[in-house]
């Protein structure tokens, strides 16, 4: 019985994977792990009992080659391991695009990868070369190439707020001063005699003088307005866009000159004007960690994105939507609140997309905001990826990974199959034990009901419907004011129309004398799986699901 029950998982697994063109290394990979987990399958199958109604929706996939896309944000570190020593990296990655493209991601913001003394590798030593944990430039180029294979565009983080102090420019500029001589690379950093004149002083080596390190004594802030180093940083871009990179996240635009946005946007104006004048239709999207107002005056930089902070977090939008906000009318006040991004983002800059995101690598995970509540979990992530824009996923949310409390565990090893497997990664050294409630990706792509295969639906609908991310967003008021949300997106000639119950008890919305009269399903995500219909005038929306209407 064990192993018949084994075996068949295995085959539904490898079923899954067989639409994939090169799915043999995923596959493999999982059916392999699947097979070591006989008693973790045997739980979930034995708890797994209910299952999704029948659907019949499916449409065309309808993607555009375009910006606005679907980012998945994977910490090499922590991701996938392809020699063994428990370190995620490139090859690691390369290996699962399959699983990330099935999932219907169709861009990738891939954390630090140059050499780098932290795990994390926010702090770089050389821009031009790849960290040795992580792989080669060799390794780094089949990535890219396997990437554009299947329609993935790869964006990397660059970081250049500050640098390592073992990086070349802060070691020849510290020797020049400790000797009493003179540097080019002196004026790359803030340097100061007077330490009161310096935010986050740090003796520089042995000499009189200071430097900043806004973030840590390890990370030197850069004077990103000399000129040689724009130079610099100009070259390291070209570098990687020559060598087929998409784009790139601009790390901590907020601290360029901390507390002087005007100077901020000045820095982003000439990365991003730079960027789009070496490779037109690359993207640049950057961090900027604020309140909206204070962070959409960034537009005017001319960048692409600026990641939405206001939507995410414990305390964002989508968190206090789905039951931390104590108002009466949260459903409706989501859609208004969708409608004024859009309406604000465009008044400053008619290129704007918005950079929705929930969760990432400095924030907790929604597992815990939601008390692992699977239902607000799903809910989060369709609230999150039907907003419009580009829209970006923390690797790991797709399956309900756990991880708060230091910065470490937020970035604990992807949880590939629940009973471990080769390739598995041990994580940061400093990472507390994180317990995750859910199965790993292995077991939830056999559940129809789990928290992949909801997400796996949501893109899928984003993917067939373009209107999703790119339409102009109307609140409409209809329904109930607390549970349902209606917006309308107008994207060219086309409108779409969305409808929420954001509740945990079934709603009927009545469409007769409604913008939504007369129109049919187009798709629909329920996270208990019951199912949406709407014949004439009522149209019933099983607990926290979302439906497409056309
Ligand atoms: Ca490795």
């Amino acid at each position: 019985m064990k192993i018949l029950k084994t075996l068949s998982v295995l085959l539904t697994v490898v079923m899954a994977l067989s639409s994939c063109s090169k799915a043999a290394d995923t596959s493999e990979s999982i059916a392999q792990t699947t097979a070591n987990s006989t008693e973790t399958t045997e739980n979930s199958a034995q708890t797994t009992t209910a299952t999704a109604a029948e659907y019949n929706y499916t449409q065309e996939l309808n993607v555009i080659d375009d910006k606005y896309r679907t980012f998945y944000e994977v910490f090499v570190y922590s991701y996938a391991d392809s020699d063994g020593d428990g370190i995620g990296d490139l090859n690691g990655l390369a290996a699962k695009l399959d699983y990330i493209q099935e999932m219907g991601f169709n861009g990738i913001w891939l954390m630090p990868i140059n050499p780098s003394t932290t795990y994390h590798k926010y702090d770089v030593i050389d821009y031009m070369d790849i960290d040795k944990e992580y792989g080669t430039l060799e390794d780094f180029q089949n990535l890219l190439n396997e990437c554009h294979k299947r329609d993935i565009r790869l964006i990397m983080d660059f970081v250049v707020n500050h640098t390592s102090t073992r990086h070349e420019w802060f070691k020849q500029a510290v020797s020049a001063l400790e000797n009493g001589e003179d540097s080019p690379y002196i004026d790359y950093y803030n340097f100061s005699q007077n330490k009161s004149e310096i935010d986050q002083p740090y003796k520089a080596g042995n000499s009189d003088w200071y430097y900043e390190g806004k973030f840590w004594s390890e990370m030197p802030d850069l004077n990103l307005e000399n000129e040689s180093l724009r130079a610099d940083l100009e070259e390291i871009m070209a570098f990687w866009l020559d060598m087929g990179v998409d784009g790139f996240r601009i790390d901590a635009a907020k601290e360029f000159y901390s507390g002087n946005p005007e100077k901020n946007i000045e820095v982003l104006k000439w990365l991003s004007d730079f960027v789009h004048g070496y490779k037109e239709d690359s993207y640049v999207v950057a961090e900027v960690w604020e309140g909206f107002t204070a962070m959409s005056k960034y537009y005017e930089s001319g960048v692409d994105s600026l990641f939405n902070f206001a939507f995410s977090q414990e305390t964002g939008v989508i968190a206090k939507t789905l039951g931390f906000s104590k108002s009466k009318n949260a459903a409706r006040e989501f859609g208004a609140a969708m409608e004024t991004v859009d309406t604000k983002l465009s008044s400053i800059s008619e290129n704007a997309i918005d950079a929705p995101f929930f969760t990432n690598h400095d924030t907790a995970r929604a597992s815990g905001f939601f008390n692992r509540d699977s239902d607000k979990i799903k809910m989060a992530g369709a609230l999150n990826l039907f907003m419009s824009g580009n829209v970006f996923v923390y690797y790991g949310e797709e399956i309900g990974m756990s991880g708060s409390g230091r910065d470490e565990n937020k970035r604990a090893p992807y949880v590939w199959s629940s009973s471990g497997s080769d390739f598995d990664t041990v994580g940061p050294a400093d990472m507390e034990t994180v317990t995750h409630s859910f199965d790993g990706a292995a077991e939830q792509l056999d559940d129809e009901l789990s928290i992949l295969n909801f997400y796996k639906q949501v893109i899928r609908i984003r993917n067939e419907n373009p209107e999703i991310a790119r339409g102009t967003v109307e609140n409409l008021e209809i329904g109930d004011a607390a549970s349902i949300c209606a917006v309308k997106k107008t994207y060219g000639e086309s409108e779409i129309f969305l409808v929420y119950n954001i509740s945990d008890e079934e709603a009927t919305v009545n469409p007769a004398g409604t913008e939504l009269a007369g129109k049919a399903i187009r798709g629909y995500v329920s996270a208990q799986g019951g199912e949406v219909t709407l014949v004439s005038d009522e149209l019933v929306l099983p607990p926290y699901s979302v439906v497409v209407l056309k």
